[in-house]
């Protein structure tokens, strides 16, 4: 398997056709996957805002005001009201904003970038629908390759950030090993292996976090084999037992 940036992309505005640059500066294959950061997702979709587009209401505000009173910086209640309105849940509101996004997705505010942004907007909000995202590049492109929509998030339990799937088309969300074998004969009962996060992870090693200026990956000669697929990688709050104790949980500080 290869993993290789796609080299020359020019910084992404507002209406670009993501798909026609990609194919005019590599050729893609059917088999390939194409990975592309949500940042230019968003850019090219016009999902820039302004703090200005946000008054901050009451609950903005003292989200704000206590974010402030942690860290001991000025916190901008205009930012605050953008996660909530991004949001469906808010998980935790202090000492950082978690929340669950619109599409599923839950992470540190929303999603929405102050890096990386271009132009002179101040926030990067994620693309409404990645998958429906990562349809629509799929189907603008001549060739037939996956394609994966990543962001970078932070994990809980670890330190570091590195790519995850926001969103996909045209590849299994996850390689399902469960009736399958180990080496001793025992069957797998649990293991549903989530491909494209591991697919985000390995394009994030080659498109960076700063001003590479790559925000697109081809993974070439990777072959997901003969497994049962599945399409969902977010849990339904229901069976999603960290979700419901992060519910019942008050952060003690301040
Ligand atoms: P995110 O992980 O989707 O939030 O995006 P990042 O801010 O980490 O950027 C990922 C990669 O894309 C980095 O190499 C950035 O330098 C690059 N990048 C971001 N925006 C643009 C753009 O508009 N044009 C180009 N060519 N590169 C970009
Ligand atoms: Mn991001
Ligand atoms: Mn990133």
């Amino acid at each position: 398997m290869d993993v290789f940036a796609v080299p020359g992309l020019p910084e992404v505005r507002p209406g670009d056709d993501l798909a026609a640059l990609v194919e005019e500066r590599t050729d893609l294959r059917d088999d390939d996957v194409l990975v592309v950061a949500s940042t230019v997702v968003s850019k090219a979709e016009g999902r820039l805002a302004d703090l200005e587009d946000f008054p901050a209401g009451p609950r903005a505000r003292e989200i704000a005001d206590r974010l402030a009173s942690i860290s001991g910086d000025e916190k901008d209640p205009r930012f605050a009201q953008a996660v909530l309105e991004e949001s469906t849940e808010l998980l935790m509101e202090a000492p950082f904003l978690l929340t669950a996004t619109k599409f599923g997705h839950i992470g540190v505010n929303a999603g929405i970038d102050r890096s990386n942004v271009g132009g002179d907007a101040d926030l990067l909000l994620l693309p409404e629908r990645p998958s429906e995202s990562a349809a629509r590049i799929r189907e603008s492109l001549r060739a037939d390759p996956g394609v994966v929509v990543t962001d970078t998030c932070g994990r809980p339990f670890r330190h570091g950030q590195r790519g995850v799937a926001i969103g996909w088309d045209g590849v299994p969300a996850s390689r399902d090993w469960r009736g399958e074998t180990d080496r001793d004969g025992h069957e797998l009962a649990v293991t549903v292996e989530s491909v494209v996060d591991e697919l985000a992870s390995a394009a994030n090693l080659v498109t960076g976090e700063g001003d590479d200026g790559l925000p697109v990956a081809v993974v070439r000669d990777w072959e997901f084999g003969d497994h049962g697929g599945s399409e969902n990688l977010y849990r339904d709050v229901d069976g999603d037992f960290v979700r419901q104790a992060l519910r019942g949980w008050e952060f003690a500080g301040h």
